[in-house]
């Protein structure tokens, strides 16, 4: 049996880096892979659709070109020539990572599927492997319910649309949160006729209701169709394609599309890997159990990203690996707890968010000040056309920290990181407002945005 100080399972967003530092510490480990290097972000996630977000941005902006005093003619969109482009940074990024890993010294790289035969070892490809610690970072994939009709209609979900080199005519896309509102603007802007079919009473549940609001209304502008409360979704094959039921409290019951997308959430890649050999704990969903410094309930064996529930995108699984290799190298007694929610949703104009929403800083009953400010009335954003969106921010009024913040506009995924490391620093906001910003920029209105707070409401 071969013996490594340490087994890494899955190369997603925390595997490699930690990898790395174990090899670097002149450490022996073995990071087993069973599909493509880079995991979801780099292959079916984060890459390619920020890739495609490009694409259409760039598609968007060519027939706006009149506004900005040129023309181009008729914009054609060669779907190929977009998918060779997108694949092109995918491959790119998902070859940087294995050509990094298989370059290292100390570490083994294997191509296969992982299962725990005991609390300290592997197997696979038939062989087993044991270590003194096992870290767990085999990520998610798309869940699918189990609806009236999912198993005789053909679905597409976020892994099967980096596949399809056609432009779906009648795109229906289940699920109006980040994945799904992300495709439902790329293929609009590529030239689908799309329709978004939301179960809640408005898209992207868990953000404050006018940020709800501003992006449907973004959506909408572009042609975007939007059924909210669509309470009881069923699928039913048709001649041309796919008809999604709704049963809806406005228009009629039913859309009928060439093609459907399962956006409907994520669940943990945890039930073929055996963790019942390994004693693992999982909670009701499937995802694994850990402490606050990414331990399970076994001793030596840790989850990292997406597949432990603590958060659901690529910083938070960095973030992970991070938290993990300072208390294990650094003695740094870092913990998930101390990490502050941040996220972006890469429609166009991107959204930012940091902190508390409206309805947390209601929850936890603070006394706080809060104000909100239209993109329409920064400079920056006048003078590129680009006005959609609003900024919103809330502080408490007794410490004067910033509480949580969106930043939904031209430049909001990067604008809302002055705000994210004030929080981090734990300065009052009154920080930003002595601070000097370069004009024309969105971040040169936080200042003078925080000095028109008013009592939250
Ligand atoms: C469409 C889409 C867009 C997204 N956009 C963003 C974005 O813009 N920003 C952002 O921050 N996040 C985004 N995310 C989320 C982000 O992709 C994930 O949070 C992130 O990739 C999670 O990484 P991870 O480290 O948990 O694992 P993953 O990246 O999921 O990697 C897990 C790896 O483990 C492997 N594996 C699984 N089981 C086994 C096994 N038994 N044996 C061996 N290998 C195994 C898998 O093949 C995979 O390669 C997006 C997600 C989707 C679906």
């Amino acid at each position: 049996m071969k013996h490594f100080d340490a087994i890494i399972i899955g190369t997603g967003q925390a595997g490699p880096s930690l990898a790395a530092r174990f090899a670097d510490a002149g450490k022996t480990v073995a990071i087993i892979e069973r599909s493509k290097f880079g995991g979801t972000c780099v292959n079916t996630g984060c890459t390619p659709t920020k890739t495609l977000v490009a694409s259409a941005y760039a598609i968007h902006v060519a027939r706006r070109g009149a506004e900005y005093g040129f023309s181009v003619g008729d914009v054609r969109v060669d779907i190929n020539r977009v998918k060779a482009r997108k694949d092109a940074a995918s491959t790119r990024s998902s070859k940087g990572v294995e050509a990094w890993l298989r370059g290292m010294t100390n570490c083994t790289v294997i191509q296969g599927e992982a299962s725990f035969q005991s609390p300290n070892s592997v197997m696979v490809n038939d062989e087993v492997l044991e270590a003194d610690k096992i870290y767990i970072n085999v990520g998610g994939r798309a869940r699918v319910p189990e609806m009236p009709g999912i198993h005789d209609v053909p679905f597409l979900t976020n892994s099967s649309m980096m596949d399809i080199d056609f432009l779906p005519e009648q795109f229906i896309i289940v699920g109006g949160s980040y994945v799904g509102l992300e495709f439902a603007q790329i293929y609009r802007r590529l030239g689908s006729e799309v329709t978004i079919v939301e179960m809640g009473p408005r898209l992207i549940g868990r953000e404050d209701e006018d940020i709800s609001d501003a992006v449907r209304e973004i959506l909408e502008a572009e042609g975007i169709n939007i059924r909210l409360n669509a309470k009881c979704i069923s699928l039913e094959k048709r001649d041309a394609g796919v008809a999604v039921g709704l049963t809806c409290e406005e228009g009629p019951p039913e859309v009928v599309g060439t093609q459907v997308l399962m956006a409907v959430g994520r669940i943990p890649n945890t039930s073929d890997l055996g963790l019942d050999k390994g004693g693992v704990a999982i909670d009701t969903r499937g995802y694994i159990t850990v402490d606050d410094q990414l331990q399970t309930n076994v001793s030596g064996i840790w989850a990292l990203g997406d597949c432990n529930g603590r958060g659901a995108f690529t910083h938070t699984s960095y973030n992970d690996y991070e938290i993990v290799a300072d208390n294990l190298f650094n003695a740094d007694h870092r913990r998930v707890s101390d990490r502050i929610q941040a996220y972006a949703l890469y429609i166009d104009p991107p959204l930012g968010r940091c902190g508390m929403t409206d309805a947390e800083v209601r929850k936890s009953g603070r006394r706080a000040l809060a104000v909100k400010y239209p993109m329409s009335r920064v400079t920056r954003a006048y003078e590129k056309g680009e006005t959609q969106g609003i900024i919103k921010i809330c502080v408490d009024a007794e410490t004067k920290q910033i509480l949580g913040a969106a930043i939904l506009g031209v430049g909001g995924d990067e604008v809302i990181h002055v705000l994210l490391d004030v929080m981090y620093a734990k300065a009052p906001y009154t920080v930003i407002e002595r601070a000097m910003h370069i004009h024309p920029t969105v971040a040169e209105y936080l200042p003078t945005i925080l000095g028109k707070l008013v009592p939250f409401a």
